[in-house]
């Protein structure tokens, strides 16, 4: 099967819920695709395929969503694992990053032992849209000597300026959503 057809497949699993959390947000709802061991099993393949491809040695995954894919992805490749939690859940010193959202801020943590100097990093997540939480993230790695070789997200939002955020990046996304 061409690699097109099995991404048209992979959105295929995944369900978008108008007005969630609020008003006017589309949410795309990666919990039919994990749900369907095919569905998931597609995504992790195409994942994997990109991972293998940035010799990586670590994958970092975001709270919640990207822990998911980014721990087996990590068992299936026999790296280590890393988790990037919101604050205060991180019981060791950690390394914190502020990141802008529509209102207000949030933060991001890492303990400062969960990355290597001059290891090669791969970050997962199950979506970028303003491309703010990985950026705070890539900081986080790069402030701990990490070197951010790839980023994987399941789902993109073209019609969100991520690209520019995330410029210095190799980033690669399996669908992708071109309006609200
Ligand atoms: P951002 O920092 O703006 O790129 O937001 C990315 C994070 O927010 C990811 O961890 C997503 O899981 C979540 N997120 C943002 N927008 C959506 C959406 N429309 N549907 C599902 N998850 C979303």
């Amino acid at each position: 099967m061409r690699a097109h057809d099995t991404l048209d497949q992979i959105k295929q699993y995944i369900r978008s819920v108008p007005d969630f959390p609020k008003q006017g947000i589309n949410f795309y709802d990666i919990t039919t695709l994990l749900q369907d061991y095919d569905g998931f099993n597609l995504a992790l393949d195409q994942m994997q395929l990109y991972v293998t491809s940035c010799n990586a040695e670590r994958i970092v995954g975001i709270e919640a969503r990207g822990f998911i894919f980014g721990a087996v992805l990590a068992d299936r490749l026999n790296l280590g694992f890393t988790v990037a939690r919101k604050p205060g859940k991180l019981p060791y010193k950690t390394v914190s990053q502020e990141y802008e959202l529509e209102y207000g801020a949030d933060r991001v943590e890492l303990h400062v032992d969960s990355v290597a100097d001059g290891e090669r990093v791969v970050i997962v997540d199950d979506l970028i849209a303003t491309g703010g939480t990985i950026q705070a993230v890539c900081k986080l790695v790069e402030k701990l000597g990490g070197k951010v070789v790839g980023i994987s997200s399941v789902i993109d939002l073209s019609f969100l300026p991520w690209r520019e955020k995330l410029a210095d990046y190799d980033v690669n996304c399996l669908v992708s959503y071109d309006s609200e």
